[in-house]
Formats: C-alpha cells, structure tokens, sequence
C-alpha cells in the first residue's frame, strides 16, 4: 500500500493543493493534524482532507479552533488567527476538529501529531525525547509534525541494556528509506508553514509493502497564500514568514 502522509497543512489550501498533485496515485492519505490555524482557507482545507484521507488525528491548532484547547496556551499571533479561524469555521468543520482523535495506529504504524506521550503539545527534538517515547509505542514506525522541521530518530533495542540505543537520521529527499529491525519516530515535516528554512510544502510517501518511505518537497505559489493571508487581515509576519520557511 501507497500512503501519502501530511502534517501541518495549517489552512494553507495551495500548498495541500500543490502535494497533491506532487503524489499522484496513492491508496491512502493520513493526516497528522494542525489542518487549520495560520492559514487563508480553513474550511477549503478541512473539506479535502475529509474527502482524501482515511485516517487523521488532532493536532493543538485544530482544537484551539474549536475551543477545545484554551487559545490563551498560545503566543499572540497564533491566537489571533485561532480566533480567526475559529469564526471561519461551519458546524459540521467544528465537529470534525473536535472529534479527531489523538493517536491512532494502522497495522505497525502509529500516528500522532506531537509525540505518543504527549500527542497534543510535545515537541520531538533530541535523541534524548526520541528515547522517552520509543518505548510508548509498537510496530515499525511512529509519524508525527508539530515542529514543522523534518527529523527523523531510529532506535534499536539492546537487550544487554535494557533499553533503545537512538540515533538521529539523516533527511534525504526524493531517495527510499528503507526501515530496518528497530523503530522509527519520523517527523514528515509541513505542509503549509516550513520552519526548517525551505519554504517548499514538505511531505512523505510511505510504501508498506516494501517497508520504506520518501520524502518529498513541493514549491508552491507563496505568493498567492501571502495575499490571501492579507485580504482576510490576518496579521503579516505569518504570511511573512511563509516566504522565508521560518
Ligand atoms: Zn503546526
């Protein structure tokens, strides 16, 4: 099977656009949450991630939007537009937001938009959270986003110690990863706000019959997100920033 998997599409419909026409023919589309907050088109987003994916989980924007999450836990910027998004938002989109679940797990897969300990808010950063969470979940892999940074930690188990020996892995793009004996926690980074300095839609192909994955970067027209942005008043350094992937 063929999954195309995303995180952090945050509204900004011509970047989840531009992915899909980058991944073509896939048999299943996962969603890693964060679908609103920042961006222009909010329930444009919700609409088509409802229509292509089977399985998505919530991530701290996508209940800041529905009321779930206090929007007082964030920074100005992100509550002005969490508010925004918020009355932008139809019943039915609320509902879906709200009723996302936290971590979800297809066959050796887990996903989660943070981390499995902490799906809602925990930044993975460091081998040393890696390590924390590796043992919190099962299977061959762990998907999340959150950070917006593209990262990734294999861990093997080492009976003498007791524990999972992690180490950080290298981003290659557009080259198959093949995974290995161990696990895998693998941020596939975002698709609507980078932060890693590359402001192109970032994204992973998942093959698991051949138990590897790709991934991808997808330049998309910034400037017309950037002007959306602007028409609808939200404030400029978040479509500043879009340009820069920061
Ligand atoms: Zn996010």
């Amino acid at each position: 099977m063929r999954v195309a998997i995303v995180s952090d599409i945050h509204a900004n419909l011509t970047a989840f656009q531009s992915v899909i026409a980058d991944w073509g023919a896939v048999d299943a589309v996962w969603c890693l949450g964060d679908i609103v907050g920042y961006g222009p088109d909010p329930m444009a987003c919700i609409d088509l991630i409802r229509s292509l994916s089977t399985v998505s989980v919530a991530g701290n924007h996508d209940w800041a939007a529905t009321g779930r999450i206090d929007v007082d836990d964030f920074n100005d910027l992100a509550r002005e537009a969490a508010l925004w998004t918020s009355s932008q938002l139809s019943n039915e989109g609320r509902d879906y937001l709200d009723g996302l679940p936290l971590i979800e797990t297809v066959g050796d897969f887990t996903l989660a938009h943070g981390s499995p300990r902490d799906p809602v808010w925990e930044y993975i950063l460091s081998e040393h959270q890696a390590a924390d969470n590796f043992p919190l979940f099962d299977g061959i892999a762990c998907f999340v986003g959150h950070s917006h940074v593209p990262m990734a930690f294999r861990a093997t188990w080492t009976g003498d110690s007791q524990r999972w020996v992690v180490q950080t892995e290298a981003v290659w793009y557009d080259s198959w990863i093949a995974f290995g004996d161990g696990r895998e926690i693998i941020n596939v980074g975002s698709v609507g706000q980078p932060r890693d300095g590359d402001p192109r839609a970032s994204y992973v192909i998942l093959d698991t019959t051949a138990r590897r994955y790709l991934r991808r970067r997808v330049g998309y027209d910034v400037a017309s997100t950037q002007s959306r942005m602007s028409q609808v008043g939200l404030p400029a350094p978040l479509w500043q920033r879009l340009a820069l992937g920061r």
